[in-house]
């Protein structure tokens, strides 16, 4: 071979590996959605720091999954990405912000679901952990079992290498007021409008992959005022969270016991597989129809197979966010008409 020929096949090669990187990169698509709670949350009960705050976080999350979803990663680990970095701040009711039990414990659940596999993990009634999302993949990888509560799901994460952390870790000043107002007017209420000015919520993020997997994760402190060992829709497959690559993947946020109720998270995703209903159709459906219909509020975050992202609440505002290989740049909406 003749060196000017040995030039031009070298050339040729490399022309190839630019071209392949080029098409790898533009084959990274993804979409990403986050939640940060349901609740009635208007203009007029929000300052603009405070809504500054919310969008920066939303925000931050968002990045954090799409950093990992962008270069290929897997949509289990944008959601646990995401999640983790709205446990870590107090403006959510999940990780450091969570609400206070009656007893005036904070009670912490999660889950987690591979899309993929049907794979599940999930931890309810956790006092300890820092992240719970974490654990909950734990469980997912780890052990042999889908849910792990209290104690046990304690012992499993010191076996794990989990740090445990001081239950004060979630004492904030704010929640611990809301549960003595909530204890003034009526020491059964529950809710799930956890603050009466700042309206705090569980957290969730639902993804779709570049290589077409789906995953779904949710993350709570629960309900305001809650009972002994009371355990809401986030950790229970099928009712505030669930993925499957045949159809969608779900994480909700709202009143759990209806979401229990009607299996809500699972139900919107057989109405696509099952009936062809639409992405956007299928939440409304659930949220719109059922879930007012049955008395319930709250609101769902939804990621089809084909990466259409939906998101559906019947409450006055929902923490929200979306970030797609189609349009990079993060976008968050709080109210209604957003
Ligand atoms: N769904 C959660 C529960 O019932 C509460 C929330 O969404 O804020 O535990």
């Amino acid at each position: 071979m003749s060196f000017a020929t040995h030039l031009k096949s070298l050339a040729l090669v490399a022309t190839c590996l630019i071209l392949s990187a080029q098409t790898d990169a533009q084959e990274m698509t993804y979409s990403l959605a986050i939640h940060g709670g349901a609740g009635t949350i208007t203009r007029d009960r929000m300052t603009p720091e405070l809504e500054a705050a919310y969008r920066e976080k939303l925000t931050e999350a968002l990045r954090a999954g799409q950093t990992i979803l962008a270069k290929g990663g897997a949509a289990l680990d944008a959601v646990s990405a995401a999640i983790t970095v709205m446990e870590d701040s107090p403006l959510f009711n999940a990780g450091k912000g969570a609400v206070f039990t009656n007893e005036g414990r904070n009670e912490l659940d999660a889950a987690i679901m591979d899309g993929a596999t049907l794979n599940a993990g999930a931890v309810t009634g956790v006092t300890r952990i820092r992240n719970p999302i974490l654990l909950a993949r734990a469980v997912m990888d780890k052990s042999p079992h889908v849910m792990l509560a209290q104690e046990g799901a304690e012992e499993f994460a010191r076996e794990q290498g989990f740090e445990l952390v001081n239950p004060l870790y979630f004492w904030t000043e704010r929640r611990f007021k809301s549960l003595l107002a909530v204890q003034a007017e009526d020491s059964h209420a529950l809710y799930l409008d956890h603050d009466e000015t700042h309206k705090y919520g569980t957290v969730g993020a639902v993804a779709l992959d570049a290589h077409g997997n789906l995953a779904a994760g949710t993350s709570t402190g629960g309900l305001t005022n809650k009972m002994w060992g009371r355990i809401g829709d986030s950790p229970i497959i099928g009712a505030g969270t669930y993925a499957s690559n045949r159809s969608c993947a779900v994480s909700g946020t709202g009143t759990g016991e209806y979401y229990i109720r009607l299996t809500l998270a699972r139900e919107v995703c057989a109405l696509m597989e099952y009936t062809g209903a639409g992405v956007q159709q299928a939440a409304d459906t659930m949220i719109h129809e059922r879930l007012t219909g049955l008395g319930g509020d709250g609101g769902i975050i939804v990621v089809d197979k084909d990466g259409n992202i939906a998101m559906s609440f019947n409450t006055e505002g929902m923490y929200r966010g979306r970030v797609t290989s189609a349009a990079p740049e993060p976008v968050t909406a709080i109210y209604k008409d957003e």
